[in-house]
């Protein structure tokens, strides 16, 4: 054997501890059954209610959760907060930006259920807008699931509103299932978990259905809503890509629920959302 294949043979063997660089993470075993966890990812403080249309809201205030799908065949992210974990200083202190407030970064909230952003088969996001994708970067390593109106808004030359590129570029090299745009796509092939389109307040915007062994079907809106008080008007925010769409999508929404019996979780809706429990916590 000449020196060079010795040599190929024990750097082959090699590697993979080198990669390592200290003692291995173990992913989590995945549940038996689906679950769903959600992080507290900040709180949006708008100063009025009209760009949704409204003069007066019961409530101003808009929660950002981000929700880990822990299914038997592997973990799935949806919707990943509105400030990047980059712009906390480490020192416990909160990240206050304009109307932004988180108090949480989200990797270490991942990290105290035992997940490595790397152990996330799939990242999916309901859209593009920064207060949904400001971590999407953290999981340019999974499959992003996404329409291809939404992924070609997002890497377009053209503006395009509430977009900050910086925060998911990162998602451009990334593995990428395309989703249908006009039908449900199965993620895990068991009819668990459930994108469904729901295009209007963006290109590609999409929903999540979901269901739970125990809790039952839940229908995870992104922001086919943002306030309670729009369902049943037609009151859509004034930077909606496409209104008619947007009215056509929850007629079909919420045709859905009423043949699905799926709760509606509105993402933004602050006190729906803090009576929801919490990771660690689950939904089951
Ligand atoms: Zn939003």
């Amino acid at each position: 054997m000449s020196g060079n294949k010795i040599f190929a043979i024990i750097a082959l063997a090699a590697s993979p501890l080198a990669a390592q660089n200290g003692p291995a993470h173990h992913a989590p075993k995945p549940p038996k059954s689906l679950r769903l966890y959600i992080f507290d990812c900040g709180v949006l403080k708008p100063a009025d209610a009209k760009s949704y249309g409204f003069d007066k809201v019961a409530e101003l205030k808009m929660s950002v959760p981000c929700f880990l799908v822990a299914h038997p065949k592997g973990a799935m992210m949806w919707d990943v907060g509105v400030v990047p974990d980059s712009d906390f200083k480490g020192d416990g202190s909160p990240v206050s930006q304009g109307f932004m407030e988180v108090s949480k970064p989200l990797k270490p909230q991942l990290e105290a259920l035992g997940y490595e952003p790397e152990d996330i088969k799939y990242l999916a996001m309901s859209h593009y807008h920064i207060d949904h994708s400001a971590n999407a970067n953290m999981f340019a390593g999974s499959t992003w699931l996404v329409e291809q109106a939404e992924r070609d808004i997002m890497f377009s030359d053209k503006p395009a509103p509430v977009r900050t590129e910086k925060n998911f570029s990162a998602l451009k090299d990334s593995k990428t299932t395309i989703l249908p745009a006009t039908s449900d796509y199965d993620v895990f092939g068991d009819g668990t978990v459930i994108i469904k389109p729901a295009p209007g307040h963006t290109p590609g915007h999409q929903v999540l259905f979901l269901k739970l062994p125990k809790t039952g079907p839940v229908l995870i809106a992104g922001d086919l809503y943002h306030y309670n008080e729009e369902r049943n008007t037609d009151h859509v925010p004034t930077f909606e890509f496409n209104k008619e769409q947007s009215l056509a999508s929850r007629a079909k929404v919420e045709q859905f629920l009423k043949t699905s019996g799926a709760q509606l979780w509105i993402e933004h809706d602050y006190a729906a959302n803090a009576k929801l429990k919490k990771s660690p916590a689950y939904y089951e």
